[in-house]
């Protein structure tokens, strides 16, 4: 079946030293990387030390996102070639702060996708609904056209790799979770649109993981539900007990 996949979003917090630390502090505590994926997606100044950190142990280091260029004149962007070099393994995409914020959009993550398949990272792609889209409806409509949107063009082979984030926006460090029955259904109707635009087959193998308020005390109910693979997990993520549990819950 499909191996339960843990992510921990620091989004901009932690300086190295920090970060560092927190390797240190989970790196062999993590369970074995054949039965859960433990993930760090860590600002980009301290990939390269966290790749190091991590060597020989069960952690995987992610970006939090990327260019879709391999190089060029893109200030303060960071290629996907380099994300490969240093060794980083994951990338989350399409992350709702950086939607709304920073103008990213279902084309923008396509080449994001394709280009992260192309360089061997895995990608992480997260959608989800407004609370103003939930409360008029329209939440599968709108999760059915950003999975469509940013894997369009893909092979089967390389929808089957990827990792889907469901992360209702409402729910984003509000404190607020969808119920353990709503984000299933919607990662059912996600599940469903990969099927329906690929195969079932494929869909079967996509890892979907729920993101949004996510901690030690819900993710148990919350992974026990049949279309929830993992979580993408911010607050709960900083510290490095936390992150234990929820990783030893996946
Ligand atoms: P949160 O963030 O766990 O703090 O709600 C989740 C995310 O944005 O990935």
């Amino acid at each position: 079946m499909r191996k339960p996949i843990i992510a921990g979003n620091w989004k901009m917090n932690k300086t190295k030293a920090e970060a560092v630390s927190f390797l240190q502090d989970v790196k062999n505590s993590v369970p074995a990387a054949d039965k859960v994926d433990s993930v760090v997606c860590s600002p980009d100044l301290f990939l390269d030390a966290l790749v190091q950190e991590a060597e020989g142990t069960d952690v995987h280091i992610a970006a939090q996102n990327m260019h879709f260029e391999d190089n060029g004149a893109f200030t303060g962007e960071t290629s996907p070639a380099a994300l490969k070099d240093l060794g980083v393994t994951f990338v989350v995409l399409g992350h709702s702060e950086r939607r709304d914020m920073f103008g990213e959009t279902d084309e923008s993550v396509n080449k994001k996708v394709k280009a992260a398949l192309n360089h061997g990272l895995t990608p992480i792609v997260c959608v989800g609904e407004t609370l103003d889209e939930r409360e008029s409806d329209k939440t599968n409509d709108v999760v059915t056209k950003q999975v469509n949107g940013a894997l369009e063009g893909l092979t089967e082979d390389q929808v089957k790799g990827i990792v889907v984030a469901y992360e209702p926006v409402w729910a984003i460090g509000t404190g607020k979770t969808a119920t353990s029955e709503q984000a299933n259904d919607t990662c059912s109707v996600i599940r469903a649109a990969l099927a329906n635009t690929f195969s079932a087959e494929t869909a079967d193998q996509v890892r979907i993981q729920y993101g949004g308020s996510v901690k030690p005390a819900n993710i148990q109910e919350l992974l026990g539900q049949s279309d929830i693979d993992g979580a993408l997990v911010g607050g709960a993520s900083l510290e490095a007990d936390s992150f234990l549990k929820l990783a030893e819950a996946g």
